[in-house]
């Protein structure tokens, strides 16, 4: 029997086995097993974690702009390495190669806006609040952070999370995700080769038996999770009870609202990336399009029907396909059930993508573009997360109606509208119940500089995910009030609440 390549953890700056169970990763263009996972045990977990508090008080100590230099030099690793981050990624997630160095990109805006950490870092400082008296605010490390992150974005959405963590001083462990892990990994054996000391950062494979043990232990003080509602849901209460500060970010379901008025030809070739990128696997996707009035819902399913027809899907490592395949064997059952149940609730298949066939690929996890017509808000289709390459058009009649709909529904993460008309696009911004809205743009990811966030069942926790917000979740606040009184000058006892009235 071929005996497959081992996937280790990284723990005090050494690969490390640990942890009796092992699990397949699977390349899902070929759907056969390439590589073999440890997962953590308690006692592996305990040593990662046991390692970064340990660390700790070393890297606290260390000038912020010294912290900050090895986010310089791992954004040109980064760069460097990334034909071989993203072949790993493509390998285990499936996503095309370009795509994928677009998340690389991505992320490596993170790890830039964290060299920036000594800037960000300033407090704030008020001289004589009272007679002789200043005070000021800084903002202090939180000790040893965690973070649990999804197979969609297997290299930026740790990004997302441990640069900033530990450009602010403290130190980490990470849980990434147990379908496409490898990238992940030599990311972060890349910030070792760019100067993080043995134990600022490691990497702990595995599943529930982790997270649970991160989610226990006392010296873990903060947890940023990204990933599906349920299991947000149960780190943010978890995490919370016990102590910790938690980021969860959790599913979406991001609708497209598209008025009358708008160039349906941009706004087809903007849905059609927005809705079959990466299969369908992104948070920010668009699984809905939410037409105003019968003849755009007709002109923009007519539209999509002609790109669908020209859409090419293989390997991602192919550079002529648009698409790869689901993840796993799993997620292509799930989601192709979804589509069943959505011909089963009455909607219109449009364009039908099950049984696709990839020449040389059969085992592969290929789902073809579906396209839905007729969508309602009853549909299981339409309440659930698909996160597959399924899009549904529903019909309405008007901009309040379509803005009733999404602020029914309980995810709140991204949405946008197509529109020539400013004044529907300023409404629709200043008062939809969702976290990043698009005008025109499909996918309104923030910039590294702005933070990540959903409302609703979307996000649990306050402080969004990267840019500003990654400052303020990272690191606490202390406020200091100093005086120095003059040699001879002795103060009075003030029993009165001190003032300056
Ligand atoms: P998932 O919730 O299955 O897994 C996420 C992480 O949680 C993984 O590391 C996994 O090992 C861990 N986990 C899974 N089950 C667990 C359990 N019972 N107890 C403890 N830990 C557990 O999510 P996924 O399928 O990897 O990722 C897709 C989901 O992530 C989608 O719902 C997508 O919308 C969401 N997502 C959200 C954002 C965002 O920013 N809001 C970004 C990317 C992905």
């Amino acid at each position: 029997m071929q005996t497959l390549p081992l996937i280790q953890h990284l723990i005090d700056g050494q690969l490390v086995d640990g942890g009796s169970r092992s699990q397949h990763v699977f390349n899902p263009a070929t759907g056969k097993p390439e590589k073999r996972l440890l997962l953590a045990d308690k006692a592996t977990v305990e040593q990662a974690i046991a390692s970064a508090h340990a660390a700790y008080p070393a890297w606290r100590a260390t000038p912020p702009l010294k912290r900050a230099r090895v986010m310089s030099k791992l954004k040109v690793l980064l760069e460097e390495n990334a034909e071989q981050i993203c072949a790993l990624l493509t390998a285990e997630h499936g996503k095309v190669l370009g795509d994928a160095m677009g998340e690389l990109q991505r992320g490596i805006e993170n790890v830039e806006y964290a060299s920036y950490a000594p800037e960000l870092l300033k407090g704030e400082h008020s001289k004589n609040v009272g007679t002789g008296v200043d005070s000021w605010s800084e903002f202090q490390a939180l000790g040893v952070t965690a973070g649990i992150t999804p197979f969609n974005f297997p290299v930026m959405v740790p990004l997302w999370m441990w640069p900033m963590a530990i450009a602010c001083g403290n130190t980490f462990v990470l849980k990434p995700s147990e379908r496409d892990p490898s990238s992940a990994l030599l990311v972060a054996q890349l910030a070792l080769q760019a100067g993080l000391p043995p134990g600022v950062l490691n990497v702990v494979n595995g599943d529930k038996e982790a997270v649970d043990t991160l989610l226990a232990d006392k010296r873990v003080t903060a947890i940023s999770f990204v990933g599906s509602t349920p299991i947000a849901e149960y780190i943010y209460a978890t995490g919370c009870a016990n102590g910790k500060r938690v980021q969860a970010l959790g599913g979406a379901k991001n609708h497209a609202v598209v008025m009358p008025d708008a160039d349906i030809a941009n706004a087809v070739s903007a849905l059609m990336g927005a809705a079959y990128g990466s299969c369908g696997e992104r948070c920010m996707a668009i699984p809905l399009v939410v037409a105003i009035g019968d003849a755009t819902a007709d002109a923009v399913v007519a539209g999509l029907k002609i790109e669908i027809a020209k859409m090419k899907v293989g390997p991602g490592t192919d550079a002529a396909n648009d698409m790869g395949p689901l993840v796993t064997q799993a997620h292509f059952e799930k989601v192709k059930g979804f589509v069943d149940q959505g011909v089963a609730e009455g909607a219109t298949l449009v364009v039908d993508g099950r049984g696709i066939r990839v020449p040389g690929h059969e085992e592969g996890y290929f789902l073809g573009a579906c396209l839905f017509d007729h969508v309602k808000p009853g549909m299981v289709i339409y309440q659930e997360e698909i996160f597959g390459p399924v899009l549904g058009v529903m019909r309405v009649n008007s901009l309040q109606e379509a803005m009733d709909l999404i602020d029914a529904h309980e995810y709140g993460n991204g949405t946008c509208i197509f529109t020539r008309d400013g004044e529907a696009a300023r409404y629709f911004s200043d008062n939809i119940l969702v976290g990043m809205v698009g005008v025109n743009v499909p996918l309104p990811v923030p910039v590294a500089y702005h933070s990540f966030g959903g409302w609703k069942r979307s996000m649990f926790g306050d402080l969004h995910a990267y840019g500003p917000d990654a400052v303020r979740f990272y690191t606490k606040r202390k406020t200091i009030t100093q005086r120095w009184p003059s040699a001879g000058v002795r103060d009075g006892t003030l029993f009165s609440f001190p003032s300056n009235r």
